[in-house]
């Protein structure tokens, strides 16, 4: 029989899903997932992030498999399996989503392009999220974003189009050649798992959205805790944002909520700010957005500090306690991300792309847009943010002041006196000698002095920002990467309650 393919990509769900439902108005659909070796071997994969998919993928199958259909998958090269299941049966079009994915991601989307115009095949992507393919500008970013969002959710479609196929078998990870340790505490993938950590955020946790997003005790019931199933698409970002703004206009005046999902809403504009500049730029991924800072710390690399950084041996307990907390969990609030990153390009003065690329593998909710452009504006490498440095030990006074987070992930430091916790290397030898902790022995001791080298650092990003080159370099960069106010008139247009009533949550 012949069919139209939908392609499953990081799109897990059958729920506001352009493809399918466009595919399936055109008669019988056979949906497909591709597991890909080259993706999978590639260095910003992870345990995690397959295991986090086969949970999904498992999911997804169960909704279609209710409905009387099915997931088919496939493992090979995308073109490779495509042109198999040509030879099966010639189908008239391939449908999917747009993807703003790795470079590898993109070269191979590249090649199925080339495919589908040798075999004279249309195939319809779709956006899934407010990222605009071929952008010219900034200009009127946002009155985009906005109309999508504001776009219905599409229903699922009635099944009786969508093929059967046999139980689904997925490879083990380590025949991927995945060998790195599943954080036992991760959060399980498949969408029951994200509507069920939407509502509750909705419903509860977003009183605690303001103030408690950025202390790494508050911060993992505070945030809402969406990254991962919003980056493999469990969930749509317009449900998430219209069954938000549904919330919001339910609440009472003065409850706390109201402006927790006020500022959650702004996170999920950045969502896609920040996928957009990956979008125009793929090489971001490896190259320096301002090109005027190439060369400032590439040749300078230090392995000791990258090894100490990655062990969570920097003697830094704020910085030590994160990297032992993303090993057990997959995942920390955006504060404390940026401090890592700003400990690995100031003081420790590590480039961004490696550190990132270890950082893409720690991270559960991996999404390529946000994560490089977060790595480079955090290195200060954009040419057109402002530096941001952060002082771990600042930071763990703001923010942990007890020293609760650091006491809970550095088990070797709950015997070190509390004046002593955040600098225990100023410890004199006596006191860590009767405490037990001896710097240096117990517990690492810093690699550097944290003040000098920041010192030092700063002067370096500095003398290439004051290049006369590098400012004419500037607007060139806000011309394609810069945020835009929204244009006044569109910024007074009110939003109704009941433009927001119509999507339901549904598995
Ligand atoms: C160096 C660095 C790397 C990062 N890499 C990623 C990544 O790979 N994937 C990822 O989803 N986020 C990334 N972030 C952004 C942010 O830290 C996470 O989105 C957030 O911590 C996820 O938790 P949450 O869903 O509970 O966040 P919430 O605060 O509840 O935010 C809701 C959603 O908004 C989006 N969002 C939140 N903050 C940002 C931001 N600053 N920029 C862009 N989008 C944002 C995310 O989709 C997030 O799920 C990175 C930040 C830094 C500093």
């Amino acid at each position: 029989m012949s069919y139209h393919l939908v392609w499953f990509k990081r799109d897990l769900r059958v729920h506001d899903h352009a493809p399918l439902l466009h595919a399936s108005r055109n008669g019988p659909v056979l949906c497909v997932f591709i597991i890909e070796p080259s993706l999978w071997a590639a260095a910003d994969a992870a345990t995690q992030h397959y295991l986090f998919l086969r949970e999904s993928l498992f999911d997804l199958d169960a909704v279609l498999r209710k409905r009387g259909g099915g997931l088919r998958i496939e493992v090979g090269e995308a073109v490779d399996v495509l042109e198999r299941l040509w030879q099966e049966s010639a189908f008239p079009a391939l449908y999917s989503h747009q993807e703003t994915g790795n470079w590898l991601s993109f070269q191979r989307d590249l090649a199925v392009q080339r495919w589908c115009r040798a075999r004279n095949l249309k195939w319809h992507e779709f956006a899934q999220f407010g990222v605009v393919r071929r952008l010219k500008n900034r200009d009127l970013w946002k009155v985009h974003w906005e109309a999508l969002m504001a776009e219905p959710c599409l229903d699922p479609p009635s099944c009786d189009w969508i093929a059967a196929s046999e139980p689904l078998i997925l490879p083990e990870p380590q025949s991927l050649g995945l060998i790195q340790p599943d954080p036992p505490l991760r959060q399980k993938g498949g969408r029951r798992q994200g509507i069920d950590t939407l509502r509750d955020f909705l419903f509860d946790r977003s009183g605690s959205y303001r103030g408690g997003i950025s202390s790494p005790l508050s911060a993992p019931t505070a945030c809402s805790r969406l990254s991962a199933y919003l980056a493999f698409g469990c969930l749509s970002l317009r449900e998430v944002v219209q069954a938000t703004r549904r919330q919001l206009y339910a609440l009472p005046r003065g409850d706390a909520r109201r402006a927790g999902l006020t500022a959650f809403v702004s996170r999920l504009y950045w969502h896609c700010h920040f996928m957009q500049k990956l979008e125009s730029e793929p090489e971001l991924e490896f190259a320096n957005q301002h090109r005027g800072y190439d060369g400032l710390r590439e040749a300078d690399w230090t392995p000791a500090h990258f090894q100490a950084l990655t062990a969570g041996r920097t003697g830094w307990p704020l910085v030590d306690a994160c990297v032992a907390m993303l090993n057990q969990t997959g995942w920390l609030n955006f504060r404390m991300r940026a401090m890592l990153v700003s400990v690995a390009s100031y003081p420790l003065w590590l480039h961004w792309q490696p550190v990132g690329t270890w950082l893409a593998q720690q991270f559960l909710d991996y999404e390529p847009g946000i994560h490089w452009s977060q790595m480079q504006m955090q290195a200060g490498t954009t040419g057109i943010n402002t530096t941001r440095v952060y002082n771990p030990i600042k930071q763990a006074r703001d923010h942990d002041p007890q020293g609760h987070f650091v006491r809970h992930w550095l088990p070797a430091l709950r015997r070190v006196p509390p004046e002593w916790l955040f600098e225990p290397w100023r410890m004199p030898l006596k006191l860590q000698q009767q405490c037990g902790v001896v710097v240096d022995v117990d517990i690492a001791a810093p690699l550097v002095d944290l003040e000098w080298a920041t010192r030092q650092a700063k002067a370096r990003l500095y003398q290439v920002r004051g290049r006369a080159e590098v400012k004419a370099a500037k607007a060139a960069i806000v011309e394609k990467h810069g945020s835009r106010k929204l244009p006044t008139r569109r910024r007074k247009t009110k939003v109704e309650a009941g433009d927001w009533v119509q999507t339901q949550l549904e598995f």
